[in-house]
């Protein structure tokens, strides 16, 4: 579904859009509907000292954290190879010997 905006104008519901513009039918007014669209950025991912992480790169623990409905306990220092980003507040999904899959916080976590 196209959800077309308001004339930023004269504030007419009566926008359409043609091509990547928006267009008023009552002002005249035109548009982009790019500015919008960029803000919706690839999903960068970066690390507890800002780098950006990518799909394949070996990360580090920071500190220990908590496994979720277990008691174990991911120690800090503990190396993962080959994490894989997805959306969403644990936005690093990876495979560690002995708990299995996971889904992290970028911001637990460094690259190496
Ligand atoms: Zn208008």
């Amino acid at each position: 579904m196209t959800n077309i905006p308001n004339c930023p104008k004269c504030n007419s519901e009566y926008a359409y859009e043609d091509r990547s513009l928006f267009v008023c039918p009552e002002c005249g007014h035109e548009w982009s509907s790019s500015e919008s669209e960029s803000v919706e950025e690839q999903n960068i991912v970066k690390d507890a000292h800002g780098n950006t992480l990518t799909d394949g790169d070996t990360i580090t623990i920071i500190k220990d954290l908590k496994v979720k409905g277990s008691s174990s306990v991911l120690k800090q220092g503990t190396n993962i190879k080959n994490i894989r980003l997805v959306e969403g507040d644990h936005n690093i999904e990876c495979k560690i010997a002995g708990f299995g899959a996971m889904n992290l916080k970028s911001e637990f976590v460094k690259k190496i």
